[in-house]
């Protein structure tokens, strides 16, 4: 699918603008409000900067780089990457007559980034980024800044909690002997793990891809995901599935993050399992997953991946602890589809194997569903304490 790469070098528009600095340096750049959101002109950055930019115009992303720091944009995008770091802002980039407009929070994370102990400043019309002016800054001195009037564009805490109850409707996911489907293993499960999560965490949202027994396009899934962050708040996507294998000897459960080096040849044979939906799925979405593979170069190697990690170990240690004389098989990496396009912490949790006589009898059963929705709980509770403790200690 990566077709385009070849054809995107000769559309490579770059301009470069090199300044010298002075040792202090202070930046400022105009900032237009449009209907009601701020952005700054990013010409006009990469000219108070003294950076490099280039634009692809075929995959609408850009570059800005000055010396080793690099930030990563595309428009329509609602982020960044900056210094890798992922910056996330409530609004999109947007391209409109041939400029590029920085949402002003991301921009001003870019100059901090870019121009380590400065502080952003909002004056009238134009956004300042200068040395604190109280006292000459040490090297080492690069201490979290004040902004005196709040920008959008930084980490924010997770704010909502998006379970994917795996395949629905004309997908009936993997079936064990006897006629069972996973995907009404999956939905149970996941209303259980929803009325867990909503009656004990407060302030977060807890929205369901499906709520009964529909079907769903894996694309759609992380759109629906994705859509959620429109309000400059982070969340979490837990996708629930049940496990095959051609040995009925193989039992247990395990949980994944995306990789597009799958850990072994197991992980990628369930991965190839349940990206088998994909040939269900009408063909007319194409261009959207398009996009999302150009994204994904950008965020594998960076903050999702490391987040998505975290959220697999925190989760996965929990139902090690709660799902005792079942079999855990470990966190492992796997390039899942439904996974792909996320850009928020993503997890696929396999619960154990219908392919298991034993495994499939206590999947079945409510009781044993209640402890999986209590351990899936745990995990993300305790994901949440650590994610939103380390966002207020940044
Ligand atoms: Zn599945």
């Amino acid at each position: 699918m990566r077709r385009s790469g070849s054809l995107l070098a000769p559309f490579a528009a770059l301009f470069f603008f090199t300044f010298s600095l002075s040792a202090e340096p202070k930046i400022t750049v105009p900032v237009r409000t449009l209907d009601g959101k701020e952005y700054v002109p990013l010409g006009a950055l990469v000219d108070a900067a003294g950076a490099d930019a280039s634009l692809d115009l075929v995959t609408q992303r850009g570059k800005v780089t000055r010396g080793t720091h690099v930030a990563v944009y595309q428009a329509g995008m609602t982020m960044l990457l900056v210094d890798g770091r992922l910056v996330r802002c409530s609004y999109p980039v947007m391209r409109q007559k041939g400029e590029v407009l920085v949402p002003a929070g991301a921009a001003a994370a870019l100059l901090r980034s870019f121009f380590p102990g400065t502080v952003c400043t909002r004056a009238e019309s134009s956004l300042v980024c200068a040395p604190p002016a109280q006292k000459t800054v040490s090297p080492g001195d690069a201490k979290v800044e004040t902004v005196k009037q709040p920008l959008n564009g930084s980490h924010d805490r997770i704010g909502f909690i998006i379970l994917d109850p795996g395949h629905g409707g004309k997908d009936p996911g993997a079936i064990g002997k006897g006629g069972v489907q996973e995907k009404t293993i999956t939905l149970s499960v996941t209303r259980k793990l929803e009325a867990l999560l909503k009656s004990n965490l407060k302030g977060v949202r807890v929205v369901l891809t499906r709520s009964n027994d529909s079907f769903l396009e894996l694309g759609r899934r992380t759109d629906i995901a994705n859509g959620h962050l429109k309000g400059g708040e982070n969340g979490v996507f837990v996708s629930v599935h049940v496990n095959a294998s051609v040995s009925p000897r193989i039992s247990g459960f395990e949980t994944y993050f995306l990789s597009q080096n799958p850990s072994n040849e197991e992980a990628r044979a369930t991965s190839a399992l349940e990206n088998d939906v994909v040939v269900l799925e009408d063909r007319k979405h194409g261009g959207a997953h398009d996009d999302v593979e150009h994204m994904e170069a950008m965020m594998i190697t960076t903050q999702i991946q490391k987040e998505s990690s975290l959220l697999a170990e925190t989760v996965h240690a929990q139902m090690a602890r709660v799902l005792t004389g079942h079999k855990s098989r470990g966190v492992r990496k796997a390039d899942f589809f439904v996974l792909r396009g996320s850009l928020m912490p993503a997890i696929l949790v396999e619960i154990g194997f219908i392919t298991h006589a034993k495994e499939r009898a206590t999947l079945q059963k409510a009781a044993y569903q209640d402890r999986v929705a209590e351990a899936l709980y745990h995990g993300i509770a305790a994901f949440l304490k650590k994610y939103n403790s380390a966002i207020k200690n940044k």
